[in-house]
């Protein structure tokens, strides 16, 4: 390998957009200013983010991560991450009284919401999702006897239902929006009477992230998609790569993971990065490949994305406060700085 040496041909496709979605921007920056808001330590409730490094981060400015509220211990705070909890979570945590501060995304929410409407109005829910994945448990758990979970085509032929007039299928908001239609088509076969969710399940990030890999992969013999392999929309990039033509298409978490193999015969790298990813992983991966001759790199853009969601309202009212507290203070007021935490909700 002629490491150094520009090498004509060799190319990049970067992908666009790529990396951090708002909700995933919106759960950092609200454990980052937790910390600030009310010291260390802050507990998050699983990974806030599916991503090694940003957790890492974290854990190093005082946030401790759990996978069970039981292991926080009463009187501190704790943090939902993005993926959202189902309601039985938020009763622990105040059994176990903890402040919460909960940073679902807000398009994980609507999901939710939509499942209580469709249970309250007595429906079978058919959530396709991947089992296991802490969304689909957060989900699940709003209206456990009207949900059912539908991974992929394969499962459709074991779906049963109380009344075939009375379905509605809601998703996951990570998955390949491609293998759900697959699945959506399977069970509309099924039962013709199935209703979609009012507005897409899967977020506009996923689908932008998929659409610009998709426009590479046929370009690109070998696609890089940086993210965790818990991560569920970055491993849907990787099968979206194979499938709209890259020979080859690898997950890693961070440059150092890359082989060196992988480049054999390949003129045309995609490079792209999940929504739980920050910028500077990538920036490691387009060295590391620019030392190898592939330097020139070109932006494939997908789509233009300008959405951005505010905090979680527990800490926006505790800035808040501390802020008017503040301003109390420099007038002579002498009040004290909100300086405690959010009560349990
Ligand atoms: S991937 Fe989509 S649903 Fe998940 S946090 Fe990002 S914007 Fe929200």
């Amino acid at each position: 390998m002629d490491h150094m040496t520009a090498s004509p041909g060799r190319r990049v496709l970067l992908a666009a957009p790529r990396g951090y979605c708002a909700g995933v921007d919106r759960a950092v920056i609200a454990v980052e200013k937790a910390l600030e808001q009310y010291g260390a330590p802050v507990y998050v409730r699983h990974e806030i983010v599916h991503n090694k490094y940003v957790v890492q981060t974290l854990e190093k400015k005082g946030a401790i991560f759990v996978e069970r509220t039981e292991e926080v211990p009463p009187g501190n705070i704790v943090m939902f991450s993005a993926h959202g909890v189902a309601p039985v979570v938020h009763d622990e945590a105040r059994r176990g009284r903890l402040a919460t501060i909960d940073a679902t995304c807000p398009l994980v929410t609507k999901v939710h919401k939509e499942a209580v409407r469709f249970a309250d109005d007595d429906y079978d829910i058919l959530l396709i999702g991947h089992e296991g994945h802490e969304e689909v448990i957060g989900t699940s758990g709003e209206a456990p006897d009207h949900i059912q979970l539908v991974d992929g085509p394969g499962d459709v032929a074991g779906v049963e239902v109380r009344d075939p007039s009375k379905v509605v299928w809601l998703s996951q908001t990570t998955l390949s929006v491609d293998e759900t239609m697959e699945t959506v088509d399977a069970l509309k076969e099924k039962f013709p009477q199935l209703i979609s969710p009012p507005s897409d399940d899967i977020c506009y990030a996923t689908q932008n992230r998929q659409l610009a890999v998709k426009q590479m992969g046929a370009e690109a013999e070998l696609v890089i998609v940086v993210g965790s392999r818990n991560s569920s929309n970055s491993k849907r990039l990787v099968e979206v790569a194979k499938l709209a033509g890259a020979r080859e298409s690898f997950l890693v978490d961070f440059a150092s993971e890359i082989e060196e193999a992988w480049l054999e015969g390949v003129t045309t790298v995609g490079v792209t990065s999940g929504a739980s990813v920050p910028e500077v992983l990538v920036e490691e991966v387009l060295a590391w490949l620019a030392e190898r001759g592939y330097e020139d790199v070109e932006l494939v853009k997908a789509a233009d994305e300008h959405i951005t969601f505010s905090l979680p309202k527990e800490l926006r009212r505790d800035l808040r406060e501390e802020a008017a507290a503040l301003v109390a203070q420099r007038g002579g007021s002498g009040a004290a700085g909100a300086d405690s935490p959010a009560p349990a909700e």
